[in-house]
């Protein structure tokens, strides 16, 4: 078996330029959540704070199932929510923390380093003085992961354009010319004509290309809807005529034309509302995720990965639909040993057919 590995560091617009695919697996804040290290509702990181070796572990592990990047975790740890939870002092120590632990990991396995920054739960984006506020929450993270040497920005999660908009303007501010990947979250709701509109009422395809006429090097969609959902809008942007890299980032839960995001997702038995810890039972099936890959390969969209909900097995799924074998695949299933399904001989010889049969309930089918 052959692993696949990055032959040389080098840069991510280098490297999407170049043909190649970038894999990035995010999603710690909902892996943090399961485990009980962080809260549902404010969904601030304070793991990094309180247990920083859990945070260097994920991003092993994740490294290891594929991912080509190292995400700092740094999403929510803006002034807005560390106030929220009473942490604002800890502001630079988490950023810092966080950064240099996801750098530790990106040095030693050879891949990118990503700052992090998103929504910042503020509206009204008209209002100067809101703007001015959005503007200094992005330049102090901007500017801390800067100088912490990342390789480049994720700006994710924007419901609106104008959020958005703000961040690739403090990004090219503030970053020192280093790269940026912009994503907005596709809340997304039709006018008269059945356009898809963002929530600040712009046709998403005009609102992609906004951002790229704006500066930023890869644009896309990122959280909220599942596979097929986020497909459906990725193709109206890529026959929209956007130039640059594209970003697809779904979550792993089965979002629907009908529930479109996972906030929207209910219970099929009970029908209540899932968001955000009853989602279990929504979840994508490794299967899903291969296709999703393979669509993603189909489409020409070169930095896929997968946001809440994500996990090792995911990821290594989504890096094996592009033919890759990440270190993690030395474990993938290997059937035919099964102890019941296996046709190895080894293993075949111990079950007759038809005790075989009746234990799986599978007749004609083994
Ligand atoms: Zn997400």
């Amino acid at each position: 078996m052959h692993f696949w590995v990055p032959s040389y560091r080098y840069g991510l617009l280098d490297r999407l330029h170049s043909g190649e695919k970038v894999v990035v697996a995010e999603g710690y804040l909902f892996n943090f959540e399961r485990r009980g290290y962080l809260q549902a509702g404010p969904f601030v990181p304070t793991v990094v704070l309180d247990h920083p070796e859990l945070v260097r572990q994920l991003h092993e592990e994740f490294v290891r199932a594929g991912s080509d990047v190292v995400q700092a975790l740094t999403y929510y740890t803006h002034r807005e929510k560390m106030a929220l939870v009473d942490r604002e002092i800890d502001l630079e120590r988490i950023n810092r923390d966080a950064l240099r632990i996801a750098k530790g990991v990106a040095e030693k396995s050879n891949t990118l380093l990503a700052g992090n920054i998103c929504n910042t739960s503020l509206h009204d984006f008209e209002d100067p003085a809101v703007r001015e506020k959005v503007k200094h929450m992005f330049k102090e993270q901007i500017e801390l992961a800067v100088e912490e040497g990342v390789d480049y920005i994720i700006a994710e999660t924007f419901t609106t354009l104008a959020e958005a908009m703000l961040a690739v303007e403090a990004i090219k501010g503030y970053g020192k010319g280093i790269p940026s990947v912009v994503t907005i979250t596709a809340h997304l709701h039709d006018d008269e004509q059945k356009r898809k509109l963002t929530v600040d009422n712009v046709e998403i395809t005009e609102a992609i290309k906004k951002l790229e006429s704006a500066g930023a090097d890869v644009v896309g969609l990122n959280c909220a809807n599942g596979p097929d959902t986020i497909l459906s809008y990725m193709e109206l942007i890529k026959n929209s005529g956007v130039k640059v890299p594209l970003a697809c980032v779904p979550v792993p839960y089965r979002t629907t034309p009908k529930e479109p995001t996972f906030m929207l997702l209910t219970d099929p038995v009970t029908g209540e509302f899932v968001f955000p810890t009853n989602l279990d039972c929504a979840l994508c099936t490794r299967d899903d995720i291969y296709k999703f890959g393979r669509r993603c390969d189909e489409l020409g969209i070169s930095y896929i990965g997968l946001c809440c909900g994500n996990a090792a097995a995911y990821t290594r799924t989504l890096c094996e639909s592009i033919g890759r074998k990440p270190p993690a695949s030395k474990y993938s299933p290997r059937m035919e040993v099964h102890c019941l399904f296996g046709k190895d001989e080894r293993v075949f010889k111990n079950h007759s057919k038809q005790s075989l049969e009746n234990i799986v309930a599978r007749k004609g089918k083994i």
